[in-house]
């Protein structure tokens, strides 16, 4: 039997104290005591989120919330900047398309950063444009996008500025309020700490200036409803109450560690991941990683299902493959959430041993080394040839 390493951008692993909270008798979802549990969420999030803005708790997966932000935002024949540089990126534009939102699609090669003078002009030329939507973490490649840059820009319009930061949030800086982020979507399985289940959305007052002024197409999704019933901190229907309480425990412990300190974490991990990759040889992914994940390309002559197999059956290690066309081509590793340098260290060592078993050679103990060597704040080996 092995050890269960889930070392995927979502779902991602949950603490045993989070775990404990799900194994509770179920209490009434009305009840003082399953208010109470949404006052301290509420206050919790608002600091994790880094905004003053109250957040909705949505039940639903981290596509929900971003269903809500297009939904509730633009309406029907309205027009959104989707800034596309992956499969999430793209999923916005499948958003937008469903409601009948038209999509000025800006497609950056995957794996590069969005460019902020490209949002600026696109802006120019789309000056009735209601939304940016955008992406913090795009998991698909492993690229973080400059949102404090972009921010500054869709804020000096009258467009909004939508952020999907479903891998991001908890994993890598965010700064909702400061970067001029209007809506903020987050889904419960990333860095979160949660099981999938529950989403969140973040609005300012510019969002919901936009969100007041029309008869959004959204039942479920309405989040006028939600707002509404957050004031009193509660939600419309009947929410998944049990994650709202393992959220409070995943929650108490970023608190207890200081978001600051969690975003120092995941880019040391993140660090010490790039700098074993790079010193086995194998070639990153991305020009501009993301925290919480790092993606790197699978070496010639192998298969990306043999690694990913053999990490899993030999150490109990599950990573993921590349989405649409970056399948076969890229493996992921998620490092988000309740993980240390310690797993990132041992999931570099059993990609060392992997790779020798299907007859890559590297050097045992080189990726290890060159983490170390981060984590103990020395420059990282120069990659081998
Ligand atoms: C996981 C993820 C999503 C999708 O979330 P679901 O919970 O599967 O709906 C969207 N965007 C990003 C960046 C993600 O990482």
């Amino acid at each position: 039997m092995r050890k269960p390493r889930l070392m995927t951008p979502g779902p991602a692993p949950v603490p045993e104290d989070v775990l404990l909270e799900l194994a509770r008798p179920v209490i009434h979802h009305r009840s003082a005591e399953a208010k109470q549990v949404i006052v301290e969420c509420a206050e919790l999030l608002k600091e994790v989120f880094q905004t003053k803005n109250d957040v909705m708790i949505l039940t639903a997966s981290g596509t929900g919330a971003m269903e809500a932000a297009a939904v509730n935002t633009v309406p029907k024949g309205g027009k959104a900047i989707v800034l596309s540089a992956g499969y999430f990126g793209a999923r916005w534009a499948s958003v937008c398309k469903a409601y009948g939102i038209e999509v000025v699609n800006l497609e950056t090669e995957w794996g590069r950063p969005v460019d902020p003078a490209t949002v600026e002009n696109a802006l120019a030329a789309h000056p009735d444009t209601v939304c940016v939507m955008g992406t913090l973490s795009e998991t698909s490649t492993g690229t973080g996008h400059p949102i404090a840059e972009i921010g500054r820009i869709v804020a000096k319009t009258d467009a909004v500025f939508a952020v999907d930061g479903i891998s991001g949030v908890g994993a890598m800086e965010c700064r909702t309020d400061a970067w001029k982020i209007d809506i903020l979507c987050v889904g419960s399985q990333k860095a979160l700490m949660l099981p999938p289940g529950l989403a969140f959305v973040a609005a300012s007052a510019k969002a919901w200036a936009k969100i007041d002024a029309f008869n959004a197409p959204a039942f479920y999704f309405n989040l006028k409803s939600a707002r509404k019933k957050m004031a009193e901190f509660d939600t419309p229907y009947t929410p998944a109450h049990t994650l709202i309480l393992a959220l409070r425990a995943s929650l108490r412990r970023i608190h207890a560690e200081g978001i600051e300190n969690v975003w120092e974490r995941h880019r040391v991990m993140s660090e010490a991941c790039q700098a074993g990759i790079s010193a086995l040889g194998l070639e990153l992914f991305s020009s501009r990683p993301a925290e919480g994940l790092t993606a790197f390309h699978v070496p010639a002559g192998l298969k990306d299902g043999d690694i990913r197999n053999k990490l899993f059956d030999r150490f109990g290690i599950t990573t993921v493959g590349g989405q649409d066309k970056l399948k076969g081509k890229i493996i992921r590793v998620g490092h988000m959430g309740y993980m240390d340098e310690l797993d990132v260290i041992a999931g570099l060592a059993a990609l060392e041993i992997v790779l020798n078993e299907l007859g890559f050679e590297v050097e045992a103990g080189r990726a290890v080394v060159a983490a170390q060597q981060v984590l103990l704040g020395q420059k990282a080996p120069v990659a081998v040839g």
